[in-house]
Parts: structure tokens; C-alpha cells; sequence
């Protein structure tokens, strides 16, 4: 893809990423709660009612990390961005300000961010 999706990715992913991972561990906890029965009981009256709500949490928790973490793994590991020169794989060489970097003719790409504080 081209450097500058990837990097419009690699910056919004932490936004919206959380987001869709915090929705996907709620489903995956309604999924389970319908299939399987997991705390299948009333939580005012039961005395599972702090098990059930770990475990709601840990499932709403689950989801944010991973929703947090997979995309930004995704563009690091499987989606590279191109070289505008050549079309190989870049990566991100500097973060002051993110540079992408060509693997095989080496040019560089600069972007107008930078990430670590002076
Ligand atoms: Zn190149």
C-alpha cells in the first residue's frame, strides 16, 4: 500500500482499534453467555455476581488490548507500506519525525510527525 495510507493507518488504528475490540469482546461475551450458558444466572440475586462481572470485564478488557494491539501488529508485520521508487517493502526507520525507509534502494520517505517529545 502506499506510504501514505499506511501511515494514516498506523495513526488512527489506536484510536478506532480500542473501540472495535472493546465491541468485539462484548459480542464475543454475548456469544458465549448464549452458546455456552457462562454466567446464564440473575446477578441481582446470585452470589456469582462478582465472578460475573470479572469476567464481563476481563471479556470487554480482552477486547480493547487486542483491539489496541493486532492492528498496529498487522501494519508492523503483514501490511507493509511500498516504496515509492522502487515498490519493495519500507519500514519505519526514525521516529523523530516517522520515516519510512526503503529495504532495497534505500530511499527515504519522511512524514510530517514526529513521536517522541524534544
Ligand atoms: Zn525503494
Amino acid at each position: 500500500m502506499p506510504i501514505i495510507l499506511h501511515f494514516i493507518l498506523l495513526a488512527v488504528s489506536p484510536l478506532i482499534g480500542p473501540l472495535i475490540g472493546t465491541f468485539v469482546g462484548i459480542y464475543c461475551y454475548s456469544y458465549f453467555y448464549t452458546n455456552f450458558g457462562i454466567c446464564n444466572i440473575d446477578p441481582v440475586k446470585s452470589d456469582n455476581y462478582d465472578l460475573c462481572t470479572i469476567i464481563i470485564f476481563s471479556f470487554i478488557f480482552l477486547g480493547f488490548i487486542m483491539g489496541a494491539l493486532i492492528p498496529i501488529w498487522i501494519l508492523k508485520y503483514l501490511l507493509y507500506a511500498r516504496c515509492p521508487k522502487c515498490g519493495s517493502k519500507t519500514i519505519i526507520s526514525n521516529f523523530k519525525p516517522i520515516t519510512y525507509k526503503c529495504t532495497k534502494c534505500g530511499h527515504s520517505c519522511l512524514t510530517p510527525i514526529s513521536l517522541s517529545p524534544e
